[in-house]
């Protein structure tokens, strides 16, 4: 047996409806994506690819590198998605790091990267933005069919790099086992079947787009609608043959700035599910007003796929992010000792969800890792006396000014009140007097004139005054990585200097 293989990919023998809804109008049948993973898989094995060795892939989202990952399980080699944003020399330190065997990239780019790739071993095949290249000339004339090489529960899947922003970027190594048991929960909890069409326009070489999304999928026996990117007026134009839509906060903040978003356009929608970055209470009310619909919002990360979500039958509390999954414990620690429900601390969680470890760093595992299975997620957390769990901010981001802690989500949830606030990030800064100051970066409403002091004046009775920023700059926007995550480390470093003298 192969789990994931048998699991994801086997069953589309056959299978002669569209797998893949293309944007364009084209669609792929679920046995013409399955010969195409099986020729990929062939010309892959032929260029060198044993079991265990990787395959690191950064190209452009479409059925072409979909069917590598599938190419991947069945050979029981390990698929390693690049971000297509990572530079030449970022590219360089994963080709160092996890010394893939074959690296798939752009042809754009296989010049600038050869040289590195040649440096560690690795073979460069190209497939470009239209699933042509030297990987898909290898492919063609290929046979339709493999015996997938046996793999258990235990075995490597995939290797997905966290964003690594305190610091490099460290490879989680996960199994067949941790895959296929979050997608079967995730199958159960969420109700996906067989008639679902899910409106996929996230990236694919990241754990939501690849797993969340296409692993449901392909287990569930449904369809995508499957899209480069997202692009406002293909999801629009789109979406009335969808039943459900998996996005980042971005993208729900998207939709609600379109006027053709309305109640008629999603009316038949099953479910919107949104995670990777924290959607605002504003904007999951917005969207009930607008459309009817309450987005369902669920927590997880690169190391343990997802771990919490609000239920699909029973309250969805919009600034939650739901329960623990089925199978999945989580406990809020501080100071070694699990605190009661209802107090703020480290969230860790376990369960077969979560991975086996950092690729070659045994002691950042260690860090992270307990011996016993508990993963310390670094995000800070809270559950309520129901189980349900907010996230108030990650260990991170922690300000501490004059000797207190602050949790920048406090902070941001009170300057987000203020009329005329459309969003803030929190950040300490350095300060000569408390080490480190609260420092807020706010953005208006549209059409709204901001003025920083007079929030900062409007919030004055709202925190203890060492929570308050003890600064403010109005900007159009927060720079966000493409899930969606604002990035507080360009913020901090932009801010650097602003209480220094
Ligand atoms: P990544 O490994 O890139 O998926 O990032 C995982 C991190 O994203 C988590 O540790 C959280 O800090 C954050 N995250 C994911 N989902 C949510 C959510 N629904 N609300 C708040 N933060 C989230």
């Amino acid at each position: 047996m192969n789990m994931l293989y048998d699991a994801l990919f086997a069953p589309l023998a056959g299978r002669r409806d569209p797998l893949l809804i293309l944007p364009e109008g084209g669609t792929i049948t679920g046995q013409d994506f399955l010969a195409m993973v099986a020729r990929q898989a062939h010309a892959l094995r032929a260029a060198g690819v044993q079991p265990g060795d990787r395959i690191a892939v950064q190209v452009a989202k479409t059925p072409e590198a979909l069917a590598v990952y599938g190419a991947a399980v069945a050979l029981g080699a390990i698929f390693l998605p690049l971000n297509t944003a990572y530079t030449a020399e970022e590219v360089a330190y994963f080709l160092g790091n996890a010394t893939p065997r074959v690296f798939l990239c752009d042809p754009a780019r296989q010049e600038a990267l050869s040289p590195v790739a040649a440096a560690h071993g690795a073979l460069v095949l190209a497939l470009d933005a239209k699933g042509a290249g030297s990987l898909s000339d290898r492919a063609a004339g290929q046979p339709d069919h493999i015996t997938p090489t046996p793999r258990g529960p235990e075995d490597l899947a995939a290797f997905l790099y966290t964003s690594g922003t305190t610091g490099r970027s460290k490879g989680a190594m996960l199994t067949h086992g941790n895959l296929l048991s979050n997608a079967e929960v995730l199958r159960e909890v969420w109700r996906f079947g067989p008639s679902d069409v899910l409106l996929h326009a996230l990236p694919i070489f990241h754990t939501h787009g690849l797993f969340v999304a296409s692993n449901l999928t392909l287990l569930t026996g449904g369809r995508m609608i499957f899209l480069p990117g997202f692009d406002l007026d293909q999801v629009l134009r789109l979406l009335p043959q969808a039943t459900i839509m998996m996005g980042v906060p971005t993208f729900y903040t998207r939709l609600l700035d379109a006027p053709g978003f309305d109640r008629d356009l999603v009316a038949h929608m099953r479910l919107f599910i949104s995670g990777s970055a924290p959607l605002l209470a504003e904007t999951h009310r917005a969207f009930e007003a607008r459309t009817g619909q309450r987005i369902l919002e669920r927590y997880g990360m690169t190391e343990t796929n997802m771990n919490t979500s609000n239920p699909y039958e029973g309250e969805r509390r919009a600034g939650t992010v739901g329960l623990p999954l089925p199978g999945v414990e989580l406990r809020v620690m501080a100071e070694g000792r699990e605190l009661p429900r209802g107090e703020a601390g480290v969230i860790e969680v376990r369960g077969p969800n979560v991975f086996k470890g950092y690729w070659q760093m045994p002691e950042k595992t260690r860090e992270e890792l307990r011996p016993d299975g508990w993963f310390i997620t670094g995000d800070i957390g809270v559950q309520d006396a129901e189980g349900y769990v907010t996230i108030v901010g990650r260990a991170k981001d922690l300000v501490i000014s004059g000797g207190f802690n602050i949790y920048p989500k406090e902070v941001e949830t009170v300057l987000d009140e203020v009329p005329g606030v459309l969003e803030s990030a929190v950040i300490g800064v350095p300060h000569p007097d408390f080490g480190e100051a609260v420092f807020a970066v706010l953005v208006a409403e549209t059409g709204t004139a901001l003025e920083a002091e007079a929030v900062l004046a409007a919030i004055r009775d709202r925190l203890a005054r060492f929570k308050q920023p003890k600064a403010a700059v109005v900007v159009q926007a927060l720079p966000r990585n493409t899930m969606g995550k604002v990035q507080k480390n360009v913020l901090r470093e932009a801010y650097r200097d602003w209480l220094r003298i």
